[in-house]
């Protein structure tokens, strides 16, 4: 079915707005069915976030620390830095757009690879700068060595994701820092590490071990994915202080909010149990990329919560099969379908279905 073609707006507004499509949330899944389309965490919250929200909702009448230092000063102890290079934003995706907007305008351009993250060709356009895509490689995975060859002196921003979404795949340390090297040294890169804890390749890039050595690189972190507290909306950069400055210039005021705020705190004083969980969902992906691979799926090496199954021209086809057995999965027709690693329980019934697709791909 195609969408019928959009009336004309009432007033007048930027046109590249007009002609986006706006962002289609993962589709709710049926009371009964598993929702694996968002890379959602699957455990509920630790009681001690719940609590800390509870707690947090009785000053609901007041307004959110602005910068949320206490967090800041949590994660930079955390991360080896000062609390000046580190921001909080609203999600990470917020501190993208700021990022995007701080870096680029009209007739600049934004390098980042392609099929990645959906977001980021829309946070572009919103700028009004003008998006690069480079294809990823056969196996999947981000071309560097294009991304570093298509930056020009209009390139304001270059996007790495790592784990790559929607295909699972991490960049290496070493081809990450011969791309550091070959960019020029005053254009920013931004590390989008939004998986970063389920990584257990000890040759994927950490972008936590370079930020001090390349000023012009920024990180991307996350709460939404390994601690699970999507739904409360933090996220988290690290750079040089003038970037972060930047970056806070382009925020939306007091976005982050109180309960938000004491919930990461309460989440970081029992990160081990969180990260226990994400342990589970890495050794949960092994079993479903070894179960996928013994199926003839040709999987690429997935650091995610997630697996990519490459199902081409067939892909709407193949979603419809997964959801009519209760798996919600992404489609992006017409190149593949994005599993999430979610309850042990939809497992078999993801192995079943896939290995019924793959024998008529
Ligand atoms: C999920 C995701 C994010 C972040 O989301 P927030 O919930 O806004 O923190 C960022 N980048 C990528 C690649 C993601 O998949």
């Amino acid at each position: 079915m195609t969408d019928p073609a959009p009336a004309a707006p009432p007033v007048r507004l930027r046109p590249e707005i007009v002609a986006m499509q706006p962002y289609r949330q993962g589709r709710p899944a049926a009371a009964d069915a598993f929702k694996l389309s968002s890379n959602e965490n699957p455990f509920p919250p630790h009681p001690a976030v719940v609590a800390a929200i509870a707690e947090a909702a009785t000053s609901t009448n007041r307004y959110p620390d602005a910068t949320a230092l206490l967090v800041r000063e949590r994660l930079a102890a955390r991360h080896g830095v000062t609390a000046d290079e580190l921001i909080v934003g609203a999600g990470s995706v917020s501190i993208l757009a700021q990022l995007i907007s701080a870096a680029a305008g009209a007739g600049d351009e934004v390098v980042h690879a392609w099929r990645s993250f959906e977001a980021y060709p829309g946070l572009i356009t919103v700028a009004g700068a003008t998006g690069v895509p480079v294809p990823l490689t056969s196996e999947a995975r981000h071309d560097l060595d294009a991304m570093a060859a298509v930056v020009t002196d209009r390139t304001r921003l270059v996007i790495v994701c790592t784990p790559n979404n929607p295909t699972g795949t991490a960049v290496g340390r070493d081809e990450f820092e011969r791309f550091m090297a070959a960019v020029p040294s005053d254009l920013l890169v931004l590390l989008d590490e939004a998986y970063a804890e389920f990584v257990r390749d000890a040759d994927a890039v950490d972008g936590d071990a370079l930020v001090r050595r390349w000023p012009n690189l920024v990180i991307l972190r996350t709460f939404s994915k390994a601690y699970g507290l999507a739904g409360l909306r933090v996220g988290y950069a690290i750079a040089h202080p003038a970037v972060i400055d930047a970056a806070r210039a382009t925020q939306i005021p007091l976005s982050v909010t109180g309960a938000a705020q004491a919930a990461v705190l309460a989440a970081l004083d029992h990160e081990d149990e969180l990260l226990a969980t994400v342990a589970t969902l890495a050794d949960r992906r092994e079993q479903v990329v070894a179960g996928l691979r013994a199926q003839g799926w040709p999987i690429p090496q997935s650091e995610g919560n997630f697996v990519w199954l490459a199902t081409g021209a067939r892909t709407a086809e193949a979603a419809e099969r997964f959801t009519a057995a209760g798996i919600v999965a992404r489609a992006f027709p017409p190149e593949g379908i994005r599993v999430s690693i979610g309850e042990a329980e939809s497992v078999p019934t993801l192995l079943q279905i896939a290995g019924e697709v793959v024998l008529d791909l």
